[in-house]
């Protein structure tokens, strides 16, 4: 069979002649021969297949190490690597696409230069509120834990072994640390690197006990300064705002039915009976530490917010939290109010829930 000559193999393989240089010294493709003289490379034409793989692989952005290993792959297991290699991308790609929205919220309603200046000029707004946790009438324990403090609300929703020593309340107990004033400008680095931490301390305590493998805790937070209001979700758990009537789900769900919902292949209304329902994309737990969403967002006095398990808002349908967030004035008997509705609806789940009113406060902090 006759060879090709460098610049025939270029041609016919899209590669460059100086790409298919770097490739022979890496040993990704080596020529089938070199002339001992003058040095020049020549290629078998059955080579090819190998440079086109090699083409494409770069087109998809891989780095070359990973193409030496995928090249010497048989099919099969090259296309399992392809794949994973792209979950990986479009993981990164998620990642980065949530923190430049994130930027692009902050430097948008808070230039960063102007941090200090900003919190002096917000007006001061203080949070009336209410807290619940209820095992509800199924479950044999309760794994949801809820906080509300001054500054900061959240609740969690644990799952997995180790009922009676849940990671919801690690989770809450390494967040509580933040329960204090924080410059209107640092809240989302405070918030972000707490939720790192509770996620550290989640993985710690799981660890320490092989009984507890596999378990793990939703979290949703908010924390908040002036007139600022930073969120962090992670999981299941939700936060809502009822604003002038309307109430408007702020966090997106991290589970296998949303993800579904979001591709079209299910309606919310059939999300709300799936079997998968329960199963989490993201959460606190002892595998790969997932990032969570994080938002920025401006508080107004007459603001309502929930903050809620699952055991809450799958039972309880958005038209009648909505109701009964508009009509039951103190946020103590709103959340009186929610249980009820919720054992009455058979409470199949662990319940969290916290009610929280902003109120002018033009005389505190
Ligand atoms: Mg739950």
């Amino acid at each position: 069979m006759d060879l090709l000559t460098i610049g025939e193999f270029a041609r016919a393989s899209r590669l460059s002649p100086k790409a298919l240089r770097l490739y022979d010294e890496l040993g990704l493709l080596r020529p089938a021969s070199v002339d001992p003289s003058s040095g020049y490379r020549f290629y078998d034409p059955r080579q090819l297949g190998r440079a086109r793989l090699v083409a494409w692989l770069r087109r998809l952005g891989m780095p070359l190490a990973r193409i030496v290993l995928v090249c010497d792959l048989p099919a099969p297991d090259a296309a399992r690597a392809v794949a994973e290699y792209w979950s990986q991308v479009e993981a990164d790609t998620d990642a980065r696409r949530r923190l430049a929205n994130l930027l692009v919220e902050q430097l948008s309603t808070q230039p960063l230069e102007e941090d200090t200046a900003m919190t002096d000029r917000q007006p001061t707004l203080a949070v009336r509120y209410a807290v619940r946790s209820d095992q509800g009438l199924v479950r044999d324990a309760n794994q949801d834990r809820a906080y509300a403090g001054s500054r900061l609300f959240a609740v969690a929703d644990g799952f997995g072994p180790g009922a009676q020593d849940p990671a919801s309340a690690v989770a809450i107990e390494a967040l509580r640390r933040l329960d204090a004033a924080i410059p209107a400008g640092s809240l989302l680095d405070a918030l972000h690197g707490a939720v790192g931490d509770a996620g550290a301390a989640v993985r710690e305590h799981l660890g320490a006990d092989p009984a507890r493998h596999g378990g793990g805790t939703t979290l949703t937070a908010m924390l908040w300064s002036g007139s600022q209001l930073a969120l962090v979700n992670i999981g299941d758990s939700r936060a809502y705002l009822l604003r002038d009537g309307e109430l408007r789900q702020l966090t997106h769900d991290h589970s296998v039915v949303q993800s579904m919902i979001d591709d079209g292949r299910l309606t919310a209304d059939e999300a709300a009976s799936h079997p998968q329902r329960a199963i989490l994309l993201r959460a606190l737990h002892d595998g790969e530490p997932a990032e969570p969403d994080l938002r920025l967002h401006d508080a107004r006095p007459g603001d309502r917010y929930l903050l809620c398990s699952d055991g809450l808002h799958t039972v309880v349908g958005t038209d009648t939290l909505r109701d009964t967030l508009a009509t039951v004035t103190d946020p103590h008997d709103a959340v009186a109010r929610l249980l009820e509705l919720t054992h009455a609806a058979g409470a199949p789940d662990n319940i969290a829930c916290v009610v929280a009113d902003v109120i002018d406060a033009p005389d505190h902090d």
